[in-house]
């Protein structure tokens, strides 16, 4: 016997069976209980809120802040035969005003809405009124200010809407949200069950380019996929137009969107790329919210974003048909400067600059571990769910290489005790090395025992060391601006030869990278 959540998956969606975490959020939903759904990309979040919506009387109200997408969701529901609506600033006045009436009338089963509208009186005196099935909040992460796309009018219709005495149930849903973001949203809609899948994309590889011409790389990488349709995600806008218009001038045929464009270009550069005129989009994250175009087989970020949200929301971009896809990250130390410059120049106050600070760490962590990348990212959404390794990414497909460097490690971290653990990776590097530098004679450091003691690397080399190390957390860092390091309870295990350490053993070598930590 098919329940009838089941009964209306198949005979409006044409669906056999549930996704993971679908049904467990549908039942919660209609029993009255105010739910999170924390689901992959692609997982299937709206069916959650649609079934119950369809089940339920009155009008389910979705806030979302993707404006792009909703006309996509309600063309959906309209071809399943469901009344449903959206409104937003791409509409005229007369036509906002029409189905505000019909709204009015409960003529829907599904409205779409931006965060912005409620500031409109009308619409809320609408909403007031009429018999209201479920408020859900798409992209749920943007109501909470540790997310990292934190939007302010979405949190606060939040207090606004808990006044309405027509709503008796709120649904959260995101793709994104670590362990603070979602005790945000709980206490924020008063939410005790939490629906988390996990955020494993089992279709999706991840690799790590150290040292390579990050425009060569590309060039070669485009040239063997060609066909296939792909985003290059760069830093800053000063990036995007360079890279295109170098692509360009070597006769590859790519678009370029960002914020620094008009509205016309961004919507033909956009619609070019949705309908496959053109495969290769240069952006900056200004692209990208609500796009959901499904045969996107590789993202490429020319620099390294800032944190692990941002990196796993856009690499995430990739594969949401399922089909396997690739996350590229191309790293170069300089990628780390210019983050640290976007911090020191944001508004953010000294706490929050520290947070930031935090979360890029993680983030060059993660250009720096020999683990699987898959899994360093779903432990930093602290996901219980996560497996040993994917077998997919750069590091994974490596593995089979590796070497003992126990003592390696052992040198380093005597190294940083003897230096009183007051000096940062370039530092410690030149000691190790026995560098002739200024700074390493004027403070002493050259009187040290471990002054020396690994003269046969390279500086660039200790370097890398010292990066896996911190990667692998077998040494600490301050954050900020200048971190120094400090020894942990892992790095006493080390010294102490109770702990051993393995490294691939044909580290990629990395450009300059002495000049730049
Ligand atoms: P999300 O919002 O989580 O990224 P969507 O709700 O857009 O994902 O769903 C992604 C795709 O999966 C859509 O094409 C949707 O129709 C499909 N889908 C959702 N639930 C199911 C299901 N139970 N069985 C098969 N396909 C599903």
């Amino acid at each position: 016997m098919l329940s009838k959540e089941e009964q209306l998956l198949q005979s409006y969606f044409g669906y056999e069976t549930f996704r993971p975490g679908q049904k467990e959020t549908i039942d919660q939903i209609i029993n009255l209980n105010n739910t999170l759904a924390v689901m992959p990309t692609g997982g299937g979040k709206s069916i959650c809120y649609q079934i119950p919506g369809l089940s339920m009387n009155g009008t389910a109200i979705i806030i979302s802040p993707l404006i792009s997408l909703m006309k996509d969701q309600v063309d959906a529901l309209n071809s399943y035969g469901i009344p449903a609506t959206y409104i937003n600033s791409s509409l005229t006045q007369a036509e906002q005003q029409s189905r505000l009436h019909d709204i009015g009338k409960s003529r829907y089963k599904f409205v779409y809405v931006a965060p912005e509208r409620f500031e409109s009186s009308f619409f809320v005196n609408t909403i007031k009124r009429i018999p209201i099935a479920l408020v859900a909040f798409d992209e749920a992460h943007c109501i909470s200010q540790w997310g990292h796309d934190f939007r302010p009018s979405y949190r606060s219709i939040v207090s606004n809407l808990k006044q309405f005495s027509n709503i008796p149930v709120f649904v959260a849903l995101t793709a994104t949200a670590t362990e603070e973001v979602i005790s945000d949203i709980q206490q924020l809609l008063r939410i005790e069950h939490v629906i988390n899948t996990g955020f494993a994309r089992e279709n999706l590889a991840f690799h790590v380019i150290k040292g390579r011409d990050k425009t060569s790389y590309l060039r070669s990488f485009l040239a063997e996929h060609e066909e296939e349709s792909g985003i290059i995600y760069t830093a800053t806008r000063k990036q995007a137009d360079s890279l295109f218009e170098q692509l360009t001038r070597r006769g590859i045929s790519v678009a370029k969107y960002h914020a620094g464009m008009t509205e016309i270009e961004r919507k033909e550069a956009q619609s070019s790329f949705i309908h496959d005129e053109t495969t290769v989009m240069i952006a900056t994250n200004a692209f990208g919210m609500g796009i959901d175009k499904s045969n996107v087989r590789y993202v490429i970020h020319y620099a390294m974003p800032m944190n692990i949200e941002s990196y796993y929301q856009e690499a995430g971009r990739a594969g949401r048909d399922g089909e396997p896809s690739d996350c590229i990250l191309l790293f170069s130390p300089q990628d780390v400067q210019l983050q640290k410059f976007l911090i020191e120049q944001s508004m953010m106050d000294d706490s929050s600059k520290q947070n930031e600070y935090r979360k890029l760490q993680e983030m060059i962590n993660y250009c720096h571990t020999h683990g699987c990348l898959q899994s360093f990212i779903l432990d930093y959404f602290d996901d219980k769910n996560a497996e040993a390794g994917c077998g997919r990414c750069s590091n994974c497909v490596q593995r089979q290489n590796k070497t003992d460097i126990t003592e390696e490690a052992q040198k380093i971290l005597s190294c940083v005790k003897r230096m009183d653990e007051r000096y940062g990776v370039t530092m410690t590097a030149k000691v190790l090395k026995g560098s002739n530098d200024k700074k390493v004679k004027q403070f002493g450091l050259d009187k040290l025992s471990t002054y020396g003691i690994m003269s046969a690397y390279t500086e660039k080399e200790l370097i890398e060391h010292i990066h896996f190390l911190i990667a692998e957390k077998l040494v600490a860092t301050e954050e900020g601006r200048y971190p120094t390091l400090r020894l942990n309870q892992q790095s006493v295990e080390v010294l102490k030869g109770k702990r051993q350490v393995e490294m691939f053993t044909a580290p990629i070598p990395t450009t300059e990278e002495a000049d730049f930590y």
